[in-house]
């Protein structure tokens, strides 16, 4: 046991005098965005703003999301993990315009005293039309491109405050980051009038697709949901969408995966409508899915719409 001992502290020893001397020779490579900085802890509260403050960070920050990838993120309950990773990390990053109905209770049991930004600010809203939560903001701007431009400024901003030493690498990384964005835009055009105008109709889970729709020449059919989840809706409602799927000649009917997918089931077999279940919204794919960024569950979905759509 002890040679055992002395053989690790002689190689520790080996490691040491090795690194030192290629430091001393220049040698070992170290990142020169790491010299003087020690990486950022940066938390997101769910996959989407997890994925673009990384983008906008790059390598000078490690990125949590609160709400794991598949998960509601309007309804999560936060455990007691996420409120230890909340007081440790050096700043949080959150949607904002009521996306995460838990926020400002969780912020306050952390003791409220971590840097915050919201990452839609200045996002004109608008507003949810009935349910539960009439009144409020509809959240789910970042389904149109355009507006993703505004929350990757703001997030450009967070960072900057938290790290100035760090603002020629976030401003690269953001515009290579906007380039791509408006790249996306112009792609999901040019897809889209791939489907044809009387078709490009959507009936989905949740009323998560307003912002989408403007941006993009959708019209919304319907849904189950003002924002989700909420009470099992009337009977009378989705006999609603029924006729009105069947009225239109819908050949797809759409939900997300971070909803129980049954009442869609049924609209589809009473309508004959194709039900496309694996569009992403509140959530990212899975790691390694064809949707686990924000860019590419943008591409994925208007696959899938074009798939189910067009002709
Ligand atoms: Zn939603």
């Amino acid at each position: 046991m002890r040679k055992l001992i002395l053989a690790a502290a002689a190689v520790g020893i080996a490691l040491i005098i090795l690194t030192s001397q290629q430091l001393i020779s220049g040698e070992l490579h170290i990142p020169a965005e790491s010299q003087d900085n020690p990486r950022l802890e940066v938390v997101a509260t769910y996959s989407v703003i997890c994925d673009l403050v990384r983008q906008v960070a790059g390598g000078r920050a490690v990125v949590h999301s609160l709400v794991p990838p598949g998960v509601d993120p309007h309804t999560y309950e936060p455990t007691p993990a996420d409120l230890l990773q909340v007081t440790a990390a050096d700043g949080v990053f959150y949607h904002g315009m009521d996306l995460e109905l838990w926020f400002d209770r969780f912020m306050s049991a952390t003791g409220g005293k971590s840097e915050v930004w919201e990452v839609s600010e200045g996002v004109q809203p608008l507003s949810i039309e009935g349910g539960a939560y009439a009144g409020y903001p509809d959240p789910h701007a970042w389904m149109d491109v355009t507006l993703v431009q505004k929350y990757v400024e703001n997030i450009y901003r967070g960072l900057v405050e938290l790290d100035p030493s760090g603002r020629k690498i976030y401003r690269e990384n953001a515009d290579r980051y906007l380039r791509e964005l408006a790249e996306l835009d112009a792609w999901i055009r040019r897809r889209v009038r791939e489907i044809p105008p009387e078709n490009r109709l959507l009936l989905t889970s949740e009323n998560a697709f307003q912002y989408f729709a403007r941006t993009y020449d959708f019209s919304i059919l319907g849904y189950i949901y003002h924002l989700a989840p909420e009470d099992e809706p009337p009977a009378r409602r989705i006999t609603g969408l029924v006729d009105a799927a069947r009225e239109a000649g819908l050949p797809a009917i759409f939900a997300e995966t971070t909803l129980e997918p049954r009442i869609m089931q049924q609209i589809a077999a009473e309508t004959g409508a194709e039900l496309i279940d694996d569009i992403y919204v509140d959530s990212l794919g899975p790691e390694g899915s064809d949707a686990d960024t924000y860019v590419r569950m943008m591409r994925h979905n208007v696959q899938r719409f074009v798939q189910g759509l067009g002709e």
